[in-house]
């Protein structure tokens, strides 16, 4: 068996080889690939992409899984990686095969003229003119659906392509709790005098924010001899294979927030998979083990250090010397309150640390909906603009505002959004164990030391990469599964004593 295990893990290597150069070329498609090279490029990522579920769902693929899971089952302790490369690797097997070639081609279509749709409809404001390929998506997924039977509910299949083994029912119920409790926090604050946070909106210069997103992401521990940081307009981490990764920005000079907490937040991302160890590369067990997981990575960066006073009572002063003339002499409670505002708004990715979890529940509400034949895709825009003044109490003026702002339904993304969420949640449940383990952390911060931090990190949850799924993770490291509790509790603490509640 050894043997077909030897055979199965030179197969993934190639696989992962493949993915790897597809990586590279998606990179680079959003970086500096001119615009002349587009039809080329899709040519060649399709092709990459064919070789990968060729190999991916090989006839010699299906008889070394034949043979090696029962195995595992029998042989092998389920916690050694041996286990775990099999039951992923069965995992991704059974996926892949499941969809017929028909299907992957309808998706890759849809997806093409889903997102050339929804660009227009969005900039002209034109819903009409979306409805039919998100009625063409609401189909596709349920058919999807129906390839993954049985299931608990149509949703967990398409839930499961993000969130390993994460039930509909696990996250409705975690929503459920934290939604009152979070309602109530946004309702306290809103009855507060508004933050001034007019200092953000000064002039920072480029080349000085990039210097100082340079210098946070090395001092979080990001190696730039392992990665390196490039300009784009939406900005993404990339995994490029062991030793490059590679992180992204966009630059607002009227404007601080987007590059530095953008900076901070896809740090880490790349923190998480620069700290997978060598050996798992081109394994089944490579790479950070699912959305959440990684979202929980970038938001503690950004929101639990990057938000919190002990990190900028450690960098305002450098701030304020790069600065002068927006901070110089603004004081650091101004600048704290100003980058911690809570303020409910039309968009999700500007949304705050207290309503965002808001935006996700809306649209996770609506996928099911859509699934389970509840709601249907016309009335989608008016139970958005319902749903958006019931949870944050404004509502969109127009579409493009509300219902189209986001792309990954245009891309058939659905079961997406709530791993957004969930990772906030997990960033908070994975702090206060960190601050169990090192009582001194903010004093750390404070004098801009992250090299415990980062151990922890890397400890707890990097060396694993994809072994363990992500409730199977979160419940090793904090005793419980994903819950809701650390993050309300993190939410009231903090803005309680922002806003004086
Ligand atoms: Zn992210």
């Amino acid at each position: 068996m050894k043997e077909k295990l030897e055979r199965l893990n030179a197969i993934i290597a190639e696989i992962s080889d493949i993915g790897d150069a597809t990586a590279l070329l998606g990179w680079d498609q959003e970086t500096y690939m001119p615009p002349g090279g587009a039809e080329t490029r899709g040519q060649v990522s399709a092709t990459l992409g064919r070789l990968i579920h060729e190999r991916a769902t090989s006839e010699e693929m299906g008889k070394l899984l034949e043979e090696l899971v029962p195995w595992a089952e029998s042989e092998l302790d389920k916690d050694s990686d041996d286990y775990r490369i099999i039951k992923n690797s069965k995992r991704g097997y059974d996926q892949q095969m499941k969809f017929p070639a028909a299907m992957i081609e309808e998706r890759a279509k849809l997806q093409a003229t889903g997102n050339m749709a929804w660009r227009e409809a969005r900039q002209n404001n034109d819903w009409k003119k979306f409805e039919p390929i998100m009625d063409q998506w609401v189909d596709f997924n349920k058919r999807t659906a129906e390839l993954f039977k049985p299931y608990d509910h149509v949703y967990d299949v398409l839930l499961d392509f993000f969130e390993p083994n994460m039930k509909t029912a696990d996250v409705k119920a975690i929503f459920n709790a934290i939604r009152p409790k979070q309602v109530e926090l946004i309702d306290a604050i809103s009855k507060k005098p508004e933050v001034d946070d007019s200092v953000l909106h000064r002039a920072y210069d480029r080349a000085t924010q990039l210097k100082m997103g340079e210098e946070i992401a090395s001092a979080f521990g990001f190696d730039f001899n392992r990665g390196r940081q490039d300009e784009v307009h939406h900005p993404f981490a990339s995994n490029l294979g062991y030793g490059d990764q590679r992180i992204t920005y966009r630059v607002d000079e009227n404007f601080l927030n987007p590059y530095i907490f953008g900076t901070m937040h896809e740090t880490g991302h790349g923190l998480y998979e620069q700290n997978v160890p060598k050996e798992k590369h081109r394994t089944a067990l490579y790479g950070g083990t699912s959305l959440a997981i990684h979202e929980s990575q970038s938001r503690l960066w950004e929101n639990l250090v990057g938000r919190s006073r002990a990190f900028w009572e450690w960098y305002y002063p450098t701030l304020q010397k790069y600065f002068p003339g927006a901070v110089g002499d603004v004081p650091l409670d101004t600048f704290y309150r100003a980058i911690n505002k809570v303020k409910p708004s039309l968009i999700r990715v500007e949304a705050d640390e207290a309503t965002y979890n808001m935006h996700i529940m809306l649209r996770m509400e609506i996928e099911i909906g859509l699934l389970e034949g509840s709601m249907a895709v016309k009335d989608l825009p008016e139970i958005w603009n319902t749903n958006m003044q019931e949870y944050l109490g404004i509502t969109p003026p127009n579409d493009s505002e509300g219902v189209l702002q986001d792309v990954h339904w245009s891309f058939g993304l659905y079961g997406y959004f709530s791993t957004y969420a969930l990772g906030n949640l997990v960033s908070a449940q994975l702090w206060e164990k960190i601050k169990e383990a090192q009582p001194n952390l903010e004093d750390q911060i404070r004098k801009g030391e992250f090299k415990n931090l980062l151990d922890w990190l890397r400890e707890n949850i990097h060396q694993h990469g994809s072994k363990y799924e992500p409730q199977e993770l979160v419940q090793r490291i904090t005793g419980s599964k994903i819950n809701g509790d650390a993050y309300v509790k993190y939410l009231q603490t903090k803005y309680g004593e922002i806003y004086g509640l």
